[in-house]
């Protein structure tokens, strides 16, 4: 008996929504057709599985086929099928008023709400004029059924013949969404949603080169493969396993450094496999890797407030049917389930650090310096990770030895604590231009670590806040005395007027861009007669303010050094007694004084900070001296 009928109760605003609502998205119509044939097709089995079903199961592939000249797109199972009841129940009200319930619940933020909506079957709305399902129950007695829609809110449905169990869903693709009736198109959307996938899915004919094309086998071109890695159990798998998936899913990428895998069932179900990739120095250009599936079938590969940020830097898949997907993208964030998921991997990522710690030390010291952002960047943003990592995360010395923290604070600890009873680690960003430095520091016994990746300045402001009685200190900040002083030295002694003079005539001579503090020492008569060294506060706070960080007051400033001055050097006496013949006239004495000059450029020059003019008057003024003292 044919009947015809009216959808639903909201369906007058339903399809209108679904073409502008889902418009960036209309690809997805194809998986969520194939993941309901694939949902079929499961249930069948299960009924076989369970003895409610005895008969053949037969084919249980779904197939895809496309007609290109007549733009019909077909979705074939051989599932459970469904009774014409089944029909007007599941897609004629159940769909309709869900999604009614839907549009009602989120209708202040329809805006907001992009691509996985879920409206399963009715996407196909979005690309087709019209949509017909035939259909045949597993049920003994079952009639074939056939609904046919063509987008208005009126549908037909009939007896009709179909004599095999399953569902044909036909699309009769619209005019302006054709690209839809393109093979090339199709088979895409395939690879990219359905690669995966539980149960065969063919499209078409496997094809060979003959005669000088391509022609079709007589065999079937299944897409996916129905038992990915993830889905088996880690005890029968080896490394190279993993490295080969890694290489169908980024065939582009390098080998990865480490590998999880994934498996929960309680209190929700996640299985999958991350990737620990090599992680030079950009952080930005990493993300996005992460593919998220449901039961087998792509949803996206933006996981972004489904995982903590820092994990987004990590590659591989994620299975799990616990996240919503029919939600807006900042509701996931206090969704309870997508909490607990978040907190669960990232326990599951520093478990398996720390046991590359504790069991595969020489790899992770081989794989450090590619490990090491990843890492700093899960410590500077997520306390609980930051915590565990404290045990696992290595230091790296300028002479390319690793130490765990702890170990490293039990090294140094004799030679460098301080007269206030802090361990100072000192560490060098550049091992070329703080050579200087950093010999000095070896030379009186101390270690420098090197601290050369993007979030160091972030990273040691938060290890000296972990690491108890314990100062960081770069080997340029200050005089190698001075970086772990050991008991209160005596000071020159200036009176405040002196101070001033000193000030007045160094100004002169140092370049004009910067702002100086100029401090007298007393470093030994064989000690340089200046040195410049840069706060390590002051340093610190611009680097990190540079990098954001709500610091921009210190990114403003001025660059700020230190020159300090060694009153037993005798060209140092030697100038400070001729400039008291000029207490009235300093500035100009100053300008006018070779030696001042000189030493300063020097000085300068040791820095990297002798530009230009500067630069080239003192190269003049050198050769000068050298004429003076050889000819
Ligand atoms: P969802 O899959 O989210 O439940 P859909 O609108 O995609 O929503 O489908 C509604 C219901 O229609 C399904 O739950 C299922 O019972 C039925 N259905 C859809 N497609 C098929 C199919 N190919 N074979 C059998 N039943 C189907």
């Amino acid at each position: 008996m044919a009947t015809t009928g009216k959808i639903g109760v909201t369906t007058e605003n339903i399809f209108p929504v679904i073409k502008k609502f889902l418009y960036s998205d209309h690809e997805i119509f194809l998986r969520e057709l194939v993941a309901n044939a694939v949902d079929a097709t499961q249930k069948m089995k299960a009924l076989a599985a369970s003895g409610d079903y005895k008969g053949e199961l037969g084919d249980l592939a779904v197939r895809i086929e496309l007609d290109e000249s007549a733009k019909t797109l077909k979705i074939v199972d051989n599932g459970i099928g469904m009774t014409a009841e089944e029909v007007d129940r599941y897609i004629n009200q159940i769909a309709f008023s869900s999604a009614g319930e839907f549009l009602e619940k989120y209708k202040d933020q329809l805006g907001s709400i992009i691509g996985h909506f879920g409206l399963g079957f009715y996407s196909a709305f979005m690309v087709a004029e019209k949509v017909t399902i035939e259909t045949l129950s597993w049920k003994d007695g079952a009639k074939a059924v056939k609904w046919s829609c063509d987008g208005s809110p009126e549908y037909d449905m009939e007896e009709c013949d179909k004599a095999d169990r399953g569902t044909v869903i036909t699309l009769y693709i619209a005019e302006d969404e054709k690209e839809f009736a393109e093979k090339g198109r199709i088979s895409g959307l395939l690879s990219k949603y359905c690669k995966f996938m539980p149960v065969p899915v063919i499209f078409g004919k496997e094809q060979e080169w003959k005669d000088g094309k391509y022609v079709d086998t007589d065999k079937d071109n299944v897409i996916n493969k129905v038992e990915p890695l993830w889905t088996r159990k880690p005890a029968d798998l080896k490394d190279e396993d993993y490295n080969e998936f890694y290489r169908a899913l980024y065939p582009m990428a390098e080998e990865p450094l480490f590998h999880i895998h994934l498996n929960v069932d309680y209190p929700f179900n996640l299985t999958g496999i991350l990737y620990f990739p090599k992680i030079k120095n950009n952080v930005e250009i990493q993300r996005n890797k992460i593919q998220l599936y449901c039961n087998q079938m792509f949803v996206t590969d933006s996981v972004e407030n489904i995982v903590p940020e820092f994990l987004t830097l990590l590659h591989g898949v994620i299975d799990s049917p616990d996240i919503p997907l029919n939600v807006s993208r900042s509701y996931l964030q206090s969704d309870a389930n997508v909490k607990k998921i978040s907190t669960y991997i990232t326990k599951k990522v520093a478990d398996r650090l720390d046991e590359i710690f504790r069991n595969e030390r020489q790899q992770l010291e081989e794989k450090w310096d590619n490990l090491k952002l990843f890492i700093e960047f899960g410590m500077l943003s997520d306390e609980k990770f930051c915590e565990r990592a404290m045990k696992f995360a290595l230091l790296k010395t300028t002479e390319g030895k690793y130490f765990s923290i702890d170990d490293y604070k039990k090294a140094i600890e004799g030679e460098q604590t301080d007269k206030d009873k802090k361990t100072v680690f000192l560490y060098a960003t550049d091992v070329d231009s703080q050579y200087a430095f950093i010999e000095a520091a070896k030379n009186k016994g101390y270690d420098v670590l090197l601290m050369d990746c993007q979030l160091d300045s972030h990273y040691v402001q938060l290890l000296e806040s972990k690491i108890e009685n314990s100062r960081f200190a770069r080997v340029d900040s200050d005089t190698v005395d001075n970086l772990i002083p050991k008991d209160d030295k005596s000071k020159p002694e200036l009176s405040e007027a002196e101070q001033e003079e000193l000030s007045v005539m160094f100004k002169a001579v140092l370049p004009k861009e910067n702002e100086y503090h100029v401090q007298a020492e007393n470093l030994g008569a064989e000690a340089a007669p200046i040195l410049i060294t840069q706060s390590e506060f002051m340093r610190r706070y611009r680097e990190m303010s540079a990098m954001g960080g709500g610091m921009n007051f210190y990114g403003e400033m001025p660059m700020m050094y230190n020159i300090v001055v060694n009153m037993e050097n005798p060209l140092v006496t030697k100038i400070i007694a001729a400039a008291a013949e000029h207490k009235d006239a300093l500035e100009a004495f100053a300008l006018d004084n070779e030696i001042l000059k000189q030493i300063t450029d020097l000085a300068l020059l040791a820095n990297g900070m002798l530009k230009g003019k500067d630069l080239s008057d003192f190269i003049a003024r050198s050769a000068k001296v050298v004429e003076d003292a050889y000819l």
